[in-house]
């Protein structure tokens, strides 16, 4: 056989419905061959896996945006731009709102994937050069190097390793042109600001400014050119990375943030502030205080100065906060001194949170620019949206974070299981054809062990959170044995002595994707997520607007703070349903990126790796499900055009007096192969492969 002229026999198949024998061996090594011939695109039916490169590949450049302009999936060899294409097709012709979720896990090439979708989008809208549009455009595009600055870093597994989940919309006006957009960001891991392990760094962005900003900006923030002097840069011992341009990506950085008018000279000199502010507060130190008055001190003045300059609060102020926290006790307000591990805890705590409303304000900075106006010709606008989010985390020590990121793991393959079935069905429907359902597994009951309210993981941590009293992490884990000793996606050391692969601070959950232990140590602080009301006063207190700006909650006084403000938990469970509820309302499009080696290499294919990502991402079953009902379909004129050159009745001159259905039918029964294919309203749907190959077959020896 040979679709678009490409021989399966030296390229593999380009759609693993066509495998002969669907197992992983077959899968893997199919996917393998391609890779190893460039081809890193192959789809089932309209899935589409992509291999990562690690090289750049002459495919994505003018010549082949033409190529794909307009055409049906199937008319070309597969490719990121075909789903682009039919995204925006069925958007433009239909009015669909669709969306692109793009999965795989760490280095796998969804951020280079969603960057591509954005271009060939860019690329074939706004032919007419309309002003308006080109600027929505420019900002779309030139976004993409700031959010990287704030929200990417250089971690073992990616050196540009997105450590936020974004979900990005544009919206299209009438005539298919950009309008406008919003970005979503979730759960940034805010974590790294302070704390690096060895071979990663902090976010980008701070290099760039101690690479990349002149002397006298330097100088003012005071500053140096070397982020080895600072420890919030310098822990992984990594400042330098061969692939990474820290001053020509402060460059461009800058140059976006001036062109995009949304984000005001002034603010954006407050910003690196902000950044240079950071920077000096992981170089504070505490050390217990020689008196006895129990109260810990500081001992690097030149840090504290300069923390507090580019913060623009007073250095006594700052000391203060860091070192003491006022609280109220049985109705009075009193005053804690803090020892040296609790004034650590509050600088990290106030490093984070400055950080993370930082970057919340960086997004909705750019959000503003591109929000779209609700004036008539616009109210119809329609809708692509884009998910880059983070794949499934398995590190030897998890927690809190990647129960989250797992659970988003979770919720958007159910999402999967459930659109890609239901579209199936949808169509046997529409086209009134009998299929029969195969079984597949359902990881509702894993959404379910998190998020149910009272039994789930998460109400159980809410619940340990609120409780007053000595509770423990310790405590919290004993809650959960106690209520879901039961489950069967549940474990512990405790409900499980026998297995000494847990500590007894650790439980675990079989995921989808595999088994994930958690050390529970953390969660309740992680979940309550609070910060102390005295640091958002000092930052509220700031003379600098912008960082004024992102503490309003610091005006409150301590008798008016809430004292149960909503959990990190809580609020990501909100955000992913909101997110799947988005996404369930548009007509999904899925590529699932898969990465080939763990050594950035471009020759080297991994079996093993790239087995268990084909496994956890659920391929064999996609397949299968594809499968399970018909391989192929077909428009009945495509078909036609296609194979009629096998019949004699149809070739030279198709006799199209009869029906199209009739026609197909009649070429399928002169080659002995009507049996396996059903007609349908509009297509012919064909059940095995085999068919497919001998159709192909037939017409090559033509
Ligand atoms: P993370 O979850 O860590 O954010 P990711 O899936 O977003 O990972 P990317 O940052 O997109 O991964 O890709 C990692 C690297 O792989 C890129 O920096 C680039 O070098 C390479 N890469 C990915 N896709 C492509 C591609 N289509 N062509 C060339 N190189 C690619
Ligand atoms: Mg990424």
């Amino acid at each position: 056989m040979a679709l678009h002229g490409h021989d399966p026999k030296i390229y593999g198949v380009e759609d693993l419905v066509l495998l002969s024998t669907i197992d992983l061996n077959n899968v893997v090594d199919n996917l393998r061959i391609r890779f190893q011939k460039g081809r890193i695109y192959t789809y089932i039916g309209e899935v589409l896996i992509a291999v990562n490169p690690y090289r750049n590949l002459n495919i994505y450049e003018k010549d082949t945006v033409d190529k794909y302009k307009g055409r049906e999936i199937y008319e070309r060899s597969p490719h990121v731009f075909a789903i682009a294409d039919s995204a925006y097709r069925s958007m433009k012709r239909f009015g669909r709102d669709s969306c692109i979720v793009i999965s795989g896990e760490s280095g796998a090439g969804k951020t280079e994937t969603s960057k591509i979708i954005m271009r060939y989008l860019a690329a074939i809208t706004n032919v007419q050069q309309q002003g308006e549009i080109e600027r929505v455009k420019n900002v779309l595009l030139r976004s993409n190097c700031i959010l990287e600055a704030f929200g990417c870093a250089k971690t073992n597994r990616n050196d540009n390793s997105s450590r936020f989940g974004k979900y990005m919309h544009i919206n299209f006006d009438y005539e298919g042109d950009p309008i406008g957009g919003n970005i979503s960001n979730y759960l940034l891991e805010k974590s790294r600001v302070v704390r690096q392990q060895t071979g990663e760094r902090n976010f980008h962005v701070f290099y760039q400014l101690i690479n990349g900003a002149d002397d006298n900006l330097l100088r003012g923030f005071g500053l140096e050119k070397s982020a080895k002097k600072f420890y919030f840069l310098n822990q992984g011992n990594s400042e330098k990375v061969a692939s990474i341009n820290d001053s020509r990506d402060f460059a461009e950085v800058q140059s976006a943030l001036r062109s995009i008018s949304k984000f005001d000279r002034n603010d954006v000199e407050s910003m690196w502030s902000v950044i240079a502010g950071l920077i000096h507060l992981g170089n504070i130190k505490f050390r217990d205080s020689d008196n006895s008055s129990g109260a810990v001190s500081v001992s690097d003045k030149v840090a504290i100065q300069n923390a507090a300059k580019c913060l623009s609060v007073t250095p006594d102020e700052l000391v203060k906060s860091l070192t003491s926290q006022v609280v109220a006790a049985h109705g009075d307000i009193v005053k804690k001194q803090h020892d040296v591990n609790a004034a650590y805890y509050t600088r990290d705590a106030l490093a984070k949170a400055l950080y993370e409303r930082l970057f919340s304000w960086v997004v909705s900075q750019i959000n503003e620019s591109i929000n779209v106006q609700t004036s008539s010709k616009y109210s119809k606008s329609h809708v692509i949206g884009v998910l880059d989010i983070y794949g499934f985390e398995i590190f030897g020590s998890n927690s809190f974070e990647q129960l989250c990121i797992n659970y988003c793991n979770e919720k958007l393959q159910q999402l999967f299981i459930e659109l890609v079935l239901k579209q199936e069905q949808e169509e046997y429907e529409r086209e009134g054809i009998k299929w029969q359902k195969i079984e597949y597994f359902n990881n509702k009951v894993i959404c379910d062990l998190v998020e149910v309210p009272r039994t789930g993981i998460l109400s159980i941590l809410d619940e340990a959170c609120a409780s007053i009293g000595n509770v423990t992490d310790k405590v919290f884990l004993g809650e959960m044995d106690k209520k879901l000793k039961n489950h069967r996606h549940y474990t512990s050391r405790t409900l499980k002595q026998s297995d000494k692969s847990m500590g007894f601070e650790e439980f675990r959950i079989t995921h989808y994707a595999g088994d994930v232990t958690y050390s529970v140590l953390g969660f309740m602080d992680k979940n309550k997520d609070t910060l102390f009301q005295d640091l958002k006063r000092l930052l509220y207190n700031s003379k600098n607007r912008l960082i004024k700006s992102l503490f309003p909650d610091g005006s409150k006084s301590m008798s008016e703070v809430n004292r149960r403000p909503p959990t990190a938990g809580y609020l990501f469970k909100n955000s992913m349903s909101e997110l799947v509820k988005q996404l369930a309302q548009k007509e999904p499009h899925y590529i699932r990126c898969i990465k080939p080696n763990d050594e950035k290499n471009s020759s080297v294919f991994d079996k093993e790796r790239v087995e268990h990502q084909v496994l956890y991402l659920g391929l064999l079953e996609n397949v299968r499900v594809r499968r399970a009902g018909f391989a192929h379909r077909m428009p009945y004129d495509r078909f036609i055009n296609r194979y009629k050159l096998i019949c004699p009745t149809t070739w030279p001159n198709a006799r199209y007096r009869q029906a199209p259905n009739a026609t197909c039918t009649e070429i399928l029964r002169h080659v002995n192969l009507a049996n396996d294919c059903v007609e349908g309203k509009t297509k012919i749907f064909i059940r095995s492969p085999q068919t497919v190959f001998n159709l192909e077959e037939l017409r090559e020896q033509k």
